[in-house]
């Protein structure tokens, strides 16, 4: 591997990440201080990397908007330590309060933290689908990342969301106009995106990645993640994505990492199902142009598999 002599050189420019950058913040269980990505919108940047001890579980992005009468944070974290961290971040920022947590899916890291922000009366809002998947997994997810978290962990209670929609949901505060939009299936089961119409920016959760290889789950349909891509995220016409996973980008990049991604490996288990090619072998097609992203050792054999027996039966 050449990554360091790559990488080295490039280590003063802010928007590089690499899962062997260790924690960028050891004064706070947050792998990262949160940017201000533009005017009143920050995130808390989480490691391009699995969930470990060391980052605390903080692997995918914590953000928040300061609407001038209130602030909404879009993700709990994986846990209650991580929320408190990043609710000290924001105090930091202002005197607003914290009106409301939006969770972009039903994931552990994106509502583990839930029950911090509900001790204290504030309202938690997902996607119903999200909300059921995280009810039917939640003990699961909270034992598996006691495993990991450890000390971090305490405090974390299993709390799903306390407001749910189907299609989107339109939030006017302060100066901010939001709506929080399920666009169709993606990544996992009520993926939302929080887009801000005037800044033109959207806060994408996992319909986007960008320096990481995404992850596709058993029950991920990628023919449908992207059609949802070119039918309803890409025509938002966002100029600032904050993706899922990976530093705050644009369009472009989120599209070569995602979109692209997904177009090429199904390009590959097509044409080694047409050739007769069994599912052993489809773990090792081809993904070198992808090498390069992060988390790539633990993910692509998996996706090869995963996206094997979905389209074993197009
Ligand atoms: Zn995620």
């Amino acid at each position: 591997m050449y990554r360091y002599a790559l990488i080295l050189p490039l280590m003063a420019a802010p928007a590089l990440a690499s899962e062997d950058i260790p924690d960028q913040y050891p004064q706070s269980v947050l792998y990262e201080k949160p940017v201000q990505v533009i005017p009143n919108v920050y995130s808390a940047i989480g490691a391009t990397a699995p969930p470990t001890y060391e980052n605390a579980g903080h692997n995918n992005n914590l953000s928040f908007i300061v609407t001038g009468d209130g602030v909404i944070v879009v993700n709990s974290g994986a846990n209650y330590a991580l929320s408190k961290a990043l609710h000290d971040e924001i105090k930091t920022l202002t005197d607003q309060p914290v009106k409301l947590v939006i969770n972009e899916n039903g994931q552990g890291h994106a509502m583990l933290g839930n029950n911090y922000w509900t001790e204290q009366g504030i309202d938690i809002l997902a996607h119903v689908d999200a909300a059921e998947e995280f009810e039917a997994n939640s003990y699961q997810i909270l034992e598996g990342m006691k495993g990991y978290a450890r000390d971090n962990a305490e405090g974390t209670v299993a709390q799903g969301p306390t407001i749910t929609f189907e299609d989107s949901y339109t939030i006017d505060m302060g100066e901010m106009h939001i709506e929080v939009l399920h666009l169709g299936p993606a990544h996992s089961p009520g993926d939302i995106q929080v887009w801000l119409p005037e800044q033109k920016l959207v806060i994408a959760g996992d319909i986007a990645f960008h320096e990481r290889m995404p992850p596709i789950f058993a029950d991920t349909c990628t023919s449908c993640w992207l059609e949802t891509w070119e039918t309803a995220f890409e025509p938002l016409g966002a100029t600032y994505v904050i993706p899922g996973h990976g530093h705050p980008t644009n369009m472009p990049m989120v599209r070569k990492g995602t979109y692209d991604y997904l177009t090429y490996l199904r390009g590959k288990i097509g044409e080694h199902l047409e050739n007769g090619g069994s599912l052993d072998d489809a773990y090792y097609v081809d993904q070198s142009p992808f090498a390069h992203l992060d988390t790539f050792e633990e993910l692509a054999t998996k996706n090869a598999g995963v996206v094997y027996a979905e389209m074993e039966f197009e």
